[in-house]
C-alpha cells in the first residue's frame, strides 16, 4: 500500500500560520520604525556635522588661497575635538588633498562615497560628509569630516535584537491563544476522521456522528452523517437485490446454496437427517409468457408462489432460482412427498389468473440428500437434472433423481447440439405411412414422419429426438423443413397420376405457437402446389395443455379457412380431450394408439372405443385410429366405424419411393383378406 507522508495535521497548520503571521506582522512594524528611527538619527548627525563642516570651510578658506598648510592643519585639529568627528581632511579645488587629521585614515572611496547608501553607513560605522570650501564665489576646496555613527547603529542593533525577541514571544503568545481555536477548528475534523476510517474498517454503516464545532463543522458532519445512511440503504437494497428475487420477494439462487450448504454442514450434526431439495417448474411458461405478455408470465408465478406457500412448513425454504423455477428445501422426505402431492392437487383446479381461467401444472424434480451428493452444486445439477426429466415425461410430473439422468443429460446435449447441423447436413429423411379407409380398404392419405439418420448414433427415433428439438428451439426449422418436404412429395405424386390422397404432417406445440406459423404453411402449400385441400395437419393434444384457446383457436380457424385439413392427435393422452374436441374446428380425431392395444383386455375398453368414435360423427368429425397392429384390431375397428385406420397391420412408415410403388400391392392386399 502507499504510505502517505505525513503533512502536519490541521492544528499544527493553523499554529505555524498563527507563528509566522505574528512574528512577520512584528518584524515588520518594528523594523520599519526602527529604520525609521534610525534614518533620523543619521540625518540629524549629517545636518549637526554639515555645520561644523562649513564653519570649518569658511574658516580654512582663507589658508588655502594663500597655501597656509600649517594654519589649515591647526584648524583640523581644532575640528577633531568635534565631539562626534572622527576625521577630518581639506582638498584643493584641484583635488589634491592639503591637509587630513584624525582617528582613522580617510580612504579615497569614503569621501567618494559621500552620499553612500544607509547600508554602507551601518556596515562602515562611520559617515562621511563633505562640503566645498568656497572663497570670493568660487570653490576653492573641499573639506571631508568624517562623522562616527557606530552609537547609532548599535543602538539599532540592540533595538532590532529586542524586535526580533519581542516578535518571537509575540508569535509564542500568537501560537498559545490559537489553541483554543485549533481546537474548536481542529478537532471535530480529527473526529470526523476517525469516524471515517473507522467507518472504512469496519464497514459498519450504521454508526452515526454527534456534531460538535462551530456550526459550518456541525452541518459537515451531519452531511456525513446523512451520506453513511444513504450508503446503509443503498447497501441494503443490494443486499436485497442480491439475495432475494424481486417479483415474488422469495429469496433466490444465491440465498438457497446459502442455505442448502449450511443444512448440509448441520446434517446429522443437530440438523435434520436427510434434505429433500425439490425444484418445480411451470410447465408451458415459456410459451404462456409469450402468448399472454410479461404480464400474465409475472401474475403466473406469483400464483404459484401462492400455491407453494399454501403447503409450506415453517422450517422449509422456498426460493426461486431461475425465471420460471422454485426451489423448495423440506427436512425429511416423508414431508417432500405430501407437500408434492398437495401442490399437484392444488393445481388440479384450473387458476384464474389476470382474467383468464389457466390449467396450469409444475414438473417437479427432487433429489434425496446425503444419499444423492452432500455437494450443492450437485444437488442443484441433479434437482435440475431430475426435473427436466418430469417436463419430458408430460405434464404435471415429478422424478426423482437417479444416476442414468446424468448420461441421458449428456446424450441429450450432443444430441441438441447435432441437431442444429442435421438439416444441412441432410441427415433428415421422411418417411410416409398410409391411412386406409376403414370400409373400402383405399388408401386415403399418408403420415408424413420425420426420420433422423445421425452419422456416428445411426437412426434416432423421433420420439427421442423431437422433444429435445423442441426444448432447444430446433423443431420450428425441422417442422418447416418436413412440411415442405411431404407438400412436395404429395404434389408429385398427384403430378404421376396417383389419387389425391392427403398428406398428414405433425405440428409440434412450439411450431404451432411461433408468430407467422400460419404463413409458413401457406408459403409450403403455395410454393409445392399442393392443392390446400390435401395438407392434413396433426396437432397433438399436449399443445393445448395448461394454454387460453382463444389465440390458438383463431390460428386453426385461419388454417381452416385456407382449406387445411385439422386433426386432433394422439387422442385421450391428456386431461382435457372432450374439451378441445368441443372447443376447437377439428375436421378430424385421431384416436391414440393406446386405446387400439387395450380393445382386447376387456369388453369394456372396446366398448370405450366404440363410443368415442361414435361421440365424435356425433360431433361431426371424421375418426382415424392409429396403432392397428392385428387383423382383429382391424376388423374391429372397422366394426365399430373408425373412417380410417392406420397402422403395422395396413403398414410401416416407408420412404416416399417405396410407397409409391407399394401403394397398390397395399391396397390389393387389403382387398383380399376384406
Ligand atoms: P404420431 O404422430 O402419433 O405418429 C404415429 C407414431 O406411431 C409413429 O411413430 C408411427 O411409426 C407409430 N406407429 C404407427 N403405427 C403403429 C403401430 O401399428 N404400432 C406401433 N407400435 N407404432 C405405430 P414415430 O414415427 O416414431 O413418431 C413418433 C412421434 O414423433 C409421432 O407420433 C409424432 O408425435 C412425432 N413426430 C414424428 N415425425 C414428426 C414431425 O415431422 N414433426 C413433429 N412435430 N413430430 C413428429
Ligand atoms: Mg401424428
Ligand atoms: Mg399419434
Amino acid at each position: 500500500m502507499k504510505k502517505r507522508v505525513g503533512r502536519p495535521g490541521i492544528g499544527g497548520q493553523i499554529a505555524t500560520l498563527v507563528a509566522s503571521a505574528v512574528t512577520v506582522a512584528v518584524l515588520a512594524v518594528a523594523g520599519i520604525l526602527s529604520t525609521y528611527q534610525l534614518v533620523d538619527s543619521v540625518l540629524l548627525k549629517r545636518s549637526s556635522v554639515e555645520g561644523t563642516a562649513y564653519v570649518f570651510a569658511a574658516a580654512v578658506a582663507d589658508h588655502i588661497e594663500k597655501g597656509e598648510i600649517p594654519a589649515i592643519q591647526t584648524a583640523l585639529r581644532a575640528i577633531a575635538r568635534v565631539p562626534g568627528v572622527v576625521s577630518g581632511t581639506v582638498y584643493n579645488s584641484d583635488g589634491r588633498m592639503l591637509s587630513t587629521l584624525g582617528q582613522r585614515a580617510i580612504l579615497e572611496s569614503d569621501v567618494v562615497s559621500a552620499e553612500t547608501s544607509f547600508w554602507g553607513l551601518l556596515t562602515h560605522g562611520t559617515m562621511p560628509i563633505a562640503v566645498n570650501i568656497i572663497k570670493g564665489g568660487s570653490v576653492a576646496g573641499k573639506l571631508v569630516l568624517v562623522a562616527d555613527i557606530s552609537d547609532l547603529r548599535s543602538t539599532f542593533l540592540r533595538t532590532m535584537t529586542a524586535v526580533v525577541l519581542a516578535s518571537l514571544a509575540a508569535a509564542a503568545v500568537g501560537v498559545m491563544s490559537s489553541i483554543p481555536l485549533q481546537r474548536r477548528i481542529a478537532s471535530p475534523i480529527h473526529s470526523l476522521t476517525a469516524f471515517m476510517r473507522q467507518v472504512r474498517d469496519t464497514k459498519n454503516y450504521k454508526m452515526t456522528l454527534e456534531p460538535q464545532g462551530s456550526r459550518e463543522t456541525g452541518l459537515l458532519m451531519e452531511g456525513f452523517n446523512s451520506l453513511v445512511s444513504d450508503i446503509d440503504a443503498r447497501d441494503q437494497s443490494l443486499r436485497t437485490l442480491a439475495y432475494n428475487d424481486p417479483l415474488t420477494g422469495l429469496p433466490n439462487l444465491a440465498s438457497l446454496q446459502v442455505e442448502l450448504t449450511e443444512r448440509i454442514r448441520m446434517l446429522g450434526a443437530g440438523g435434520s437427517r436427510d434434505i429433500a431439495c425439490i425444484q418445480f417448474s411451470v410447465d408451458g411458461f415459456r410459451a404462456l409468457s409469450h402468448a399472454f405478455g410479461q404480464k400474465t408470465g409475472d401474475a403466473i408465478l406469483l400464483g404459484i408462489v401462492n400455491v407453494l406457500r399454501n403447503e409450506l412448513a415453517p422450517a422449509d425454504f422456498l426460493a426461486r432460482t431461475s425465471n420460471n423455477g422454485f426451489a423448495l428445501l423440506v427436512n425429511d422426505r416423508g414431508r417432500a412427498e405430501a407437500t408434492i402431492a398437495g401442490v399437484h392437487a392444488a393445481l388440479f383446479q384450473p387458476s384464474a389468473i389476470d382474467g383468464s381461467e389457466l390449467h396450469l401444472s409444475l414438473a417437479v424434480g427432487v433429489t434425496l440428500l446425503p444419499q444423492d451428493t452432500r455437494d450443492v452444486g450437485e444437488a442443484l445439477r441433479f434437482m435440475g437434472l431430475a426435473v427436466n426429466e418430469a417436463m419430458s415425461a408430460g405434464t404435471g410430473r415429478t422424478c426423482y433423481f437417479t444416476r442414468p439422468m446424468i448420461e441421458n443429460a449428456k446424450r441429450e446435449a450432443e444430441l441438441a447440439q447435432a441437431l442444429r447441423h442435421a438439416i444441412a447436413g441432410n441427415e433428415f429423411s421422411v418417411h410416409y405411412q398410409p391411412q386406409m379407409v376403414a370400409a373400402t380398404g383405399a388408401i386415403a392419405g399418408y403420415e408424413a414422419l420425420v426420420r433422423w439418420h445421425h452419422p456416428v448414433h445411426g437412426s434416432i427415433p423421433p420420439a427421442v429426438f423431437i422433444p429435445i428439438a423442441e426444448r432447444t428451439g430446433s423443431i420450428a426449422a425441422i417442422g418447416e423443413w418436413v412440411m415442405m418436404q411431404a407438400c412436395r412429395q404429395a404434389r408429385k405424386w398427384v403430378t404421376e397420376g396417383q389419387p389425391p390422397r392427403t398428406v398428414s404432417v405433425n405440428v409440434s406445440a412450439a411450431q404451432m405457437l411461433q408468430s407467422g406459423f400460419v404463413r409458413k404453411v401457406r408459403d409450403a402449400i403455395s410454393s409445392s402446389g399442393l392443392p390446400a385441400g390435401l395438407l392434413c395437419l396433426e396437432i397433438t393434444e399436449s399443445v393445448f395443455l395448461g394454454r387460453v384457446l382463444a389465440p390458438i383457436r383463431s390460428a386453426l380457424t385461419e388454417l381452416r379457412a385456407i382449406g387445411v385439413t385439422l386433426a386432433l392427435d394422439d387422442f385421450g393422452t391428456g386431461y382435457s380431450s372432450l374439451a378441445y374436441l368441443s372447443e376447437l374446428p377439428f375436421d378430424k380425431v385421431k384416436i391414440d394408439r393406446s386405446f387400439v392395444s387395450r380393445i382386447h383386455e376387456s369388453p369394456k375398453q372396446a366398448e370405450l372405443l366404440r363410443s368415442i368414435i361414435a361421440m365424435a360423427h356425433g360431433l361431426g368429425m371424421e375418426v382415424i385410429v392409429e396403432g392397428a397392429e392385428t387383423y382383429a384390431e382391424f376388423n374391429l375397428l372397422r366394426q365399430f366405424k373408425a373412417d380410417q385406420i392406420q397402422g403395422y397391420i395396413v403398414s410401416r412408415p416407408l420412404p416416399a419411393e417405396e410407397i409409391s410403388a407399394a401403394g397398390p400391392a397395399i391396397e390389393a392386399a387389403h382387398a383380399r383378406r376384406a
